[in-house]
Parts: structure tokens; C-alpha cells; sequence
């Protein structure tokens, strides 16, 4: 098969196809998915995508103002205005492209509200937006004769030579490939995995942001992590299902464990304060209420309506025992998203020449210290469509020849003993949750290096299980050395 490529892209979700997309037909493109193309936070998105569609009621600067709100000022302004005033537009092509949003009977898109939005201004699909816009955009970028997609393939490690990319990959049987390319696009999501309890998919584990590090690219903000306030309280499994925040746009209450409203005693937003006011009220009421019992109550509502608003919700929760329509949602916070990540300008530009990065995994600095719900969807598509565009505008410089390297990653070695990514998620898990327990973060960071300088220098069998081991630990580091430097 062929081994050089002018792009290689480093992960399938929105950010990788929508990029995949934007890129000139000209370019060879490996486009790489650790497992099937569907599987990826992408495709859990419920809410939907933020942008300015009604400007008859709402304005960019609104829009900029709510995510400014939203991440405590600490947001990167010139990308936020790039985001607000660039998203509508691929929020538009994202409809050419056959995205089938939720329409009025007028035919308009519907809007719904969200947390820390002052208007409503959140495209969607039901409740399966990111499904809708994933299925849609593998539809078309299959039928770009200039892409080739592997699935299945996981990206083991990185190098680069003079002007080439060198990236070892593994396939689902167990063999080694190198592949080379001049530009990379890492698109490798978020980090979900290295807690016990997250809305994210078992691909979350980090791996770009690892292979990034690794290479020398700087990493920024890692311990910006968003814990949503309302995942299904249901501790039998890692991955936490999310009771979207569109479930209190559309009128859902918070209630403590004596079924009574509490966010009136915390904030004047109510339940739709942002999410880390509203994860961190939780937890104060719980400390309060001396239980964790919280839930989420939209039984006053109209159940038809419920039942075809939230239908995905509605039978997720009906598995596990509760009719949304009429009993109370058990509901606890949970991580749910990075904000932190590969540092890159406003083109998605890593400080390593020709490498590029873009969704969940990078820090283009648009949400700050907290992500205004929706937001990230936009932000895949804004940035990634922005870094096709400089790496369209770069190409026709970039050499004919590749550089040759060879990688060792198919010797023999030992499986890596059981128990470290437990150990890991617990250290996390204890450490930050929420807000950070330092006494926690001095200690786990230290167990958290040594796991990390025990995977980096012994002759480990390099499997998946390895690869992702390596990126939790390496992760956690960051994160924690992150907690205690801030
Ligand atoms: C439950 C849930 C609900 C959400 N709801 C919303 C919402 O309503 N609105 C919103 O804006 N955002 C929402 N988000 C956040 C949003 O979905 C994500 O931030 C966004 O989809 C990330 O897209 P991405 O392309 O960066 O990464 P992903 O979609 O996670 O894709 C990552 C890709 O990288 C690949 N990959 C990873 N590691 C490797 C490797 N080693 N080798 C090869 N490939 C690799 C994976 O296989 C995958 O293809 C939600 C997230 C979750 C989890």
C-alpha cells in the first residue's frame, strides 16, 4: 500500500473529516481512526452546534460576550471572534453538505438554549447532532477519491526528519507500518479516559496530545477540564451517559436529595449557569446536604414533547428504569471535555513546523477556562477548515521527496503489567474532580511520572493497550503538573 502522503490525518471525528473536507483535491490524504470512523466523541454529541443563525434576535457579539462569560475571561479573543463570526458560515455548509437540523414549521432551523448562552442560538439533530453531522460527513469524504481511510489503525509513535513526518502504525491484526507525509493533522480528541467516570468514548485516551508532547510540541492548559454537571448517575460503568444540558434549556430543574431546587441559594442563572458553576454548586450542596443524591426533573413538561425532543435520552433512560416523562433523572458530574491541549495559533498552526492540530485535542484558546456549551463542535469545524486552508496555501512549496525512517516498535517484548491505567484514573479521580485537591495532585503526580518514566523506558510489547496506557499516564502528568504550577 501506499506509504508517502502529502497529509496525513491524525483522527476521524468532525475535526479530521470536516478537515479531510476543506483540503484541495490535489493533496494524498491518509485520514487514520484508531477504531471504526464512528467511534469518537463526535459522535456522541447531543446538544448540538452553536452559531449566530437568528440575527434578527441574536448578534456575533453576543455570542463572543456568552463565551467570554462562559471561560472566565480567559479565553484567546482573537480566536473567539474568529469562531463567532467564521462558524455560521460552515455552519451553513454543514447544511449543503446534507446535515438535516431540526426545523420550526416555518422551515428555519430550530434554536435551542443552552447553559451560559443568553440567547438560543444551538442548531441540532434531536438530540444526536453529532451523530447526524458524522454520518454525513463520512458519507462525503468516502467519496473523495484523493483520501484514503484506514480504520482500525492506531497511531504508536511519531518522529520527524528534515521536512517529513514519520508515523508508526498499527493495525487491528497486530502489524507495524510507517507511513511519511510532509504535513500532519493531529485530530486525536480529547482525554476522557484517564477518569473513572467520563461522558467521553474509550478513544479518549489522549494519544495525539501524547505523541505531540513526545515530538516537543507545547502542550498549554491541560488541567482545563470540564466536568458536566449532569451524566447519568449510574456508577456501574466507565462511560457515563450525558443528560444533555438542552434537557434544562428546555426547562428541567436541579433538585437535591430532598427533591427540592437549590440553584437559587447559588447563582441568579439558575440551572443554566455555565457548567463548571453549575458542577461546582453540586458539589457544594452535596458537602451541604451531607449526600450525593442530585437530580434533574422535566415532568412538568409536556411528555409527547419531551419524548420527541430527547428521544435518544428518553430511551437510554428507559433501559436503565427511569421514564424521563415521569420520574426523576439520577444525575452526578463527570468529565466531559479538555480545553486545554496542543497549543496553536488561529490557523491551527503546533509550534512544530508542519504540524497542525485541531478539535478536542488542541488549545486554540477560544473557551478559556471553561467551554461554553456547543461550542466545540463549532470550533472543530471553524479551525479545522482553517487549517486546510494554510496547509492548501503551503503545499504547492512543499518538496517532491520524503525522508526514510524506520521504526522498531515490531520487536517482541512483555505485555505491560496489569493495573496501571486503574491506578491512574484513581490518582485523577482523587486529585481533580471538579476543583483540586493538592495534597491529592503532590502525591499522584509523583506516582503518575514514575508510571510514565516506567512505560517510556522499558522494552514493552508497543500494543494498543500499551499506546493508550502511555498517553494516560503521560496526560495525567500534565494535567497535574498543570494543578500545581497554577
Ligand atoms: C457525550 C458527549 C456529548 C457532547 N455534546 C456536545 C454538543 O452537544 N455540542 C458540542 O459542541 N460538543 C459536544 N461534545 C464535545 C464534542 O463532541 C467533541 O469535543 C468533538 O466532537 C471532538 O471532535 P474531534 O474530532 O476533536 O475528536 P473525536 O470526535 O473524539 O475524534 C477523535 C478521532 O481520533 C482518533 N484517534 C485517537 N487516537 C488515535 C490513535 N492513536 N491512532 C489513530 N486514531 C486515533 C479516533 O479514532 C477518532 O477518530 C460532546 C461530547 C461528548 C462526549
Amino acid at each position: 500500500m501506499q506509504t508517502n502522503y502529502d497529509v496525513i490525518i491524525l483522527g476521524s471525528g468532525i475535526a479530521g473529516l470536516y478537515g479531510a473536507l476543506n483540503l484541495d483535491r490535489k493533496l494524498r490524504v491518509l485520514l487514520l481512526a484508531k477504531r471504526e470512523l464512528t467511534l469518537c466523541n463526535s459522535s456522541l454529541a447531543q446538544g448540538g452546534i452553536a452559531a449566530v443563525y437568528d440575527r434578527l434576535h441574536d448578534s456575533v457579539q453576543k455570542h463572543i460576550n456568552d463565551t467570554l462569560v462562559a471561560g472566565g475571561f480567559r479565553n484567546d479573543r482573537k480566536a473567539v471572534e474568529i469562531l463567532t463570526t467564521e462558524g455560521p458560515d460552515d455552519v451553513r455548509r454543514l447544511i449543503e453538505l446534507g446535515v438535516d437540523f431540526d426545523r420550526t414549521e416555518t422551515g428555519e432551523p430550530h434554536l435551542t438554549l443552552e447553559g451560559g448562552h443568553t440567547r438560543p442560538r444551538i442548531l441540532h439533530h434531536k438530540d444526536s447532532t453529532g451523530k447526524e453531522i458524522t454520518d454525513t460527513l463520512i458519507q462525503q469524504v468516502r467519496a473523495l477519491p484523493n483520501v484514503t481511510i484506514l480504520e482500525h489503525s492506531t497511531a504508536c509513535d511519531l518522529q520527524k526528519t528534515g521536512n517529513t513526518f514519520h508515523l508508526d502504525v498499527l493495525d487491528e491484526p497486530g502489524s507495524h507500518q510507517a507511513f511519511h507525509s510532509h504535513f500532519l493533522v493531529i485530530a486525536s480528541g480529547g482525554i476522557g479516559r484517564v477518569y473513572e467516570y467520563t461522558t467521553n468514548s474509550s478513544i479518549a485516551t489522549g494519544d495525539g496530545i501524547t505523541l505531540a508532547y513526545r515530538l516537543g510540541a507545547r502542550i498549554k492548559n491541560l488541567h482545563y477540564i470540564q466536568f458536566h454537571p449532569t451524566a447519568f448517575a449510574n456508577r456501574h460503568t466507565r462511560e457515563s451517559f450525558l443528560i444533555s444540558e438542552s434537557v434544562r434549556g428546555e426547562g428541567a430543574y436541579l433538585l437535591n436529595c430532598h427533591s427540592q431546587r437549590f440553584m437559587q441559594e447559588y447563582d441568579e442563572r439558575l440551572e443554566l449557569a455555565p457548567r463548571d458553576v453549575v458542577s461546582r454548586c453540586i458539589m457544594e450542596e452535596a458537602k451541604r446536604t451531607h449526600s450525593d443524591q442530585f437530580y434533574l426533573d422535566i415532568t412538568h413538561e409536556d411528555p409527547d414533547a419531551v419524548k420527541a425532543r430527547f428521544p435518544l435520552i428518553y430511551e437510554n433512560l428507559l433501559k436503565e428504569g427511569c421514564d424521563m416523562t415521569r420520574d426523576k433523572i439520577p444525575v452526578y458530574p463527570c468529565q466531559h471535555y479538555l480545553m486545554g491541549g496542543i497549543d496553536v495559533d488561529i490557523d491551527s498552526t503546533t509550534t512544530i513546523d508542519g504540524m497542525y492540530a485541531c478539535g478536542e485535542c488542541s488549545h486554540t484558546g477560544v473557551h478559556g477556562a471553561n467551554r461554553l456549551a456547543s461550542n466545540s463542535l463549532l470550533e472543530a469545524v471553524v479551525f479545522s477548515r482553517r487549517c486546510a486552508a494554510k496547509i492548501n496555501s503551503l503545499a504547492s512549496d512543499a518538496p517532491d521527496s520524503f525522508e526514510e525512517y524506520t521504526f522498531h516498535n515490531d520487536r517482541p517484548g512483555e505485555p505491560i503489567p496489569h493495573g496501571i491505567r486503574t491506578e491512574t484514573r484513581s490518582i485523577l479521580q482523587k486529585a481533580y474532580f471538579v476543583t483540586p485537591d493538592l495534597a491529592e495532585a503532590r502525591s499522584g503526580y509523583e506516582r503518575v511520572c514514575q508510571l510514565r518514566d516506567q512505560l517510556e523506558s522499558s522494552g514493552y510489547l508497543v500494543n494498543r493497550d500499551f499506546v493508550e496506557a502511555r498517553s494516560l499516564v503521560t496526560v495525567a502528568c500534565l494535567i497535574l503538573r498543570e494543578v500545581l504550577e497554577d
